[in-house]
């Protein structure tokens, strides 16, 4: 990590041609996010000075909370990294965004790591009568590379698909699934290009999801340069039965998900774990390592997916309780986010939700989806009571 408060040069070695600080720094009055609301014209004007050795600079990192003010569902967060360094060289923004978003997280404050699924209570009985599907997602970053919002044309991270599970890890994956990869030369690969298949289509669990890997389409990750060259670069890993899925240079260098149709939480996350731990592995084999520190955990492109970087949710039928005056309420003292159900950009329909755990930081993988299974059976209750019109207001828990 470089020195933030000493690494000015590389601004003045990038010659950029830029009016005054209070000139450019952006209108964020109306703006609804972590960013707007810690940064101020006088720290832009400090934070204007400094680059990341990559060249990442503050504008680069605001660039999406500028573009998008608000958020219906949830607070966004309104910057992202560009590479390992941004959350050192622009702390004084990403401090205090880190806080916000996370509950009051400190900047001395240590993660936990918890991959045992065995620790998991429950979650293996979900209702499925209203629980559609179930998934386990996190994200890794691969230490060395740019993050996707800074990475170059290029996209060496491409170099990742090179990468084969072998037979001595009795991994879960088949290479055999992975589209192209196998072809590029070792001894140029930091410059080619890698041109992976179109968006591979049928992961989906229809009618409930239509897009697995396709080009993004959430503004939040346009703004933020995620989508540039679309597909060159990617790729994606699947087992067999594709519960068990590697995006590839999407929003993070990886994206690990396990899924499938009903309530089986604890077993989705189970595979997660065993899946997680074999890629770790043959990373490991490879000489790379994950961007990790004891203070943010698993580093990623969004500050939202410091920590853990998981995100454990259902697809959920939830008509009534969605009508409920209570259901933000409820959500909110549960720790858990509802998004809709095509992607974190879409509403929801026919009251079904993506209901999923609110943290990523400061809580354990297993804490975290302890919540989701809690608090998706409380919901579940909730809604039968309501289908039977009757009141829920004994079952109104604390806040977590
Ligand atoms: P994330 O950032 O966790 O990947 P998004 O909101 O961007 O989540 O959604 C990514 C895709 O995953 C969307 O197509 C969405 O429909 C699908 N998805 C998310 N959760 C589930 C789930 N529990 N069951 C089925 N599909 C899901
Ligand atoms: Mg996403």
């Amino acid at each position: 990590m470089s020195d933030g408060a000493e690494d000015s040069g590389n601004v003045v070695s990038l010659k950029l041609k830029r009016r005054p600080a209070e000139e450019e720094f952006p209108d964020l009055s109306t703006h609804n996010n972590h960013m707007a609301k810690v940064l101020t014209l006088d720290m832009y004007k400090m934070l204007r000075e400094r680059a990341t050795p990559n060249g990442y600079t503050i504008d680069n990192v605001i660039q999406t909370g500028v573009d998008n003010p608000g958020h219906p569902f949830i607070m966004t967060v309104g910057c992202v990294a560009g590479d390992e360094e941004t959350y050192e060289v622009f702390k004084e923004l990403m401090d205090p965004v880190i806080e916000d978003r996370h509950g009051g997280y400190k900047p001395t404050d240590k993660h936990k790591t918890d991959l045992n699924p065995d620790n998991l209570v429950g979650g293996d009985d979900l209702d499925p009568n209203y629980v559609l599907s179930s998934r386990v997602r996190t994200g890794r970053s691969i230490r060395g590379f740019c993050l996707p919002p800074h990475c170059s044309r290029g996209r060496s991270e491409g170099e990742i698909l090179r990468y084969k599970p072998t037979d001595k890890h009795k991994t879960d994956l088949n290479p055999d699934n992975l589209v192209g990869g196998d072809d590029l030369d070792p001894n140029y690969v930091l410059s080619s290009r890698v041109r992976t298949g179109r968006s591979i289509r049928g992961f989906c669990l229809p009618p409930h999801c239509s897009r697995v890997f396709d080009k993004p389409v959430s503004p939040l990750l346009l703004s933020a340069g995620m989508a540039r060259d679309w597909p060159d670069g990617r790729g994606i890993w699947h087992n067999d039965n594709k519960t068990f899925l590697v995006w590839v240079n999407e929003e993070d260098h990886l994206r690990v998900i396990s899924m499938q149709k009903g309530g089986k939480m604890k077993e989705v996350f189970e595979r997660f774990c065993t899946g997680l731990t074999n890629i770790e592995n043959l990373f490991k084999e490879k000489g790379n390592s994950f961007m990790w520190n004891e203070h943010l955990g698993y580093v990623l492109t969004c500050p939202s997916n410091l920590g853990t970087g998981l995100r454990a949710g259902v697809h959920v039928k939830l008509p009534n309780m969605s009508n409920n005056a209570n259901f933000d309420e409820v959500l909110k003292r549960m720790r858990l986010q509802k998004r809709g159900t095509g992607g974190v950009d879409t509403d929801a329909v026919g009251g079904v939700f993506d209901i999923s755990n609110a943290d990523r930081l400061g809580f354990s993988e297993v804490e975290l989806v302890q919540m989701v299974v809690d608090g998706v059976k409380l919901l579940i209750e909730m809604e039968k009571r309501l289908e039977g019109g009757q009141s829920i207001d004994d079952l109104m828990p604390a806040q977590k």
